[in-house]
């Protein structure tokens, strides 16, 4: 049996336990994975019992996806270059980082939304983790401009800076021209889902690709805002599943079943 953990504190009530363990029933795959509260302060000494337990791999969530890089004994270019890690395989004792969450949501922009970003006006709503793989994502995948967005307007500017983008404040006429709109904050996450990232008075158009993060709920009030202007609106879900997947793949050298994965992770969001 090989056992693939998730770290991350809270741990609160994530989907992916369920969604990797179905795919392991499906293939008759050894395999489990499991939850592992870490408190911040713990994250050397937990890493070292995921090492001595002989772990296959593990998958890294918030508050640890930068803070783990100096733990890990390798990382791929693009991981890296993010500057944050969400998987790690155990290679016999040697840890080599991954961040999935870039490639994962590129496919599901354009799988999902049937998006391709390449000349594509791209604002983002939030510079933290998730917005750094967005705008390094949109980037290496030829964007024609990224304005970004953050509350924290230096976070904005120091990510801008990195990815030949620019931070706004002026969010209603960079959303006038623009072709995509993606939230990577957590505005509007269950269970404050009456609140939406887009301040009142911001105006969609119908020609925008809507894009959110927040999976839970699955039609957030962004969502249905995008929808009510006519725009395409595309839950995170998709990113969360082919994120999940591509780590599959790392854990586990097999393609993922990923129509059964992504059924295996609404239920467990429903439940
Ligand atoms: P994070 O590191 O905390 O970053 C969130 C950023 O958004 C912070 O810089 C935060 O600023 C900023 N922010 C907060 N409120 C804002 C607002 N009203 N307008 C603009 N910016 C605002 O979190 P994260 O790890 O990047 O995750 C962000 C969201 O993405 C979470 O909901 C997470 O669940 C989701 N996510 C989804 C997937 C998926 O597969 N679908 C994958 C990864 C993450 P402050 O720090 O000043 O608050």
């Amino acid at each position: 049996m090989k056992t693939v953990a998730l770290i991350g504190y809270p741990i609160g009530h994530s989907v992916s336990p369920a969604m990797h363990n179905a795919a392991y029933r499906s293939l008759g795959l050894d395999f489990e994975y499991v939850p592992l509260e870490v408190a911040p302060n713990d994250l050397k000494e937990a890493i070292e019992g995921l090492k001595a337990l002989h772990f296959a791999g593990f998958n890294v969530t918030i508050p640890h996806k930068e803070a783990i890089l100096e733990h890990l004994d390798e990382v791929t270019r693009l991981a890296e270059e993010i500057g944050a890690v969400n998987t790690v395989q155990n290679q016999e004792g040697k840890l080599i980082g991954y961040n999935t969450d870039g490639p994962g949501f590129i496919e599901s922009l354009r799988e999902d939304a049937g998006f391709d970003p390449k000349g594509k006006k791209c604002v983002l709503i939030g510079a933290g983790g998730a917005g750094r793989a967005i705008a390094v994502s949109l980037s290496e995948n030829k964007a024609r401009s990224i304005a970004i967005f953050d509350i924290a307007g230096e976070k904005a500017e120091e990510l801008a800076g990195y990815v030949g983008g620019r931070s706004v404040k002026d969010l209603q006429k960079e959303i006038d021209g623009a072709d995509l709109l993606v939230n990577a904050s957590p505005i509007g996450m269950h269970p404050k889902i009456e609140a939406s990232p887009i301040p009142d008075g911001i105006r969609l158009h119908r020609n925008l690709t809507v894009y959110d993060l927040v999976y839970n709920p699955y039609e957030t009030r962004m969502l249905r805002a995008a929808k009510a202007a006519g725009a395409k609106a595309v839950s995170g879900l998709g990113m969360l599943v082919r994120q999940g997947a591509i780590a599959f793949t790392v854990f586990t050298g097999k393609l993922a079943p990923m129509e059964l994965m992504r059924r295996a992770a609404e239920s467990a969001l429903h439940s």
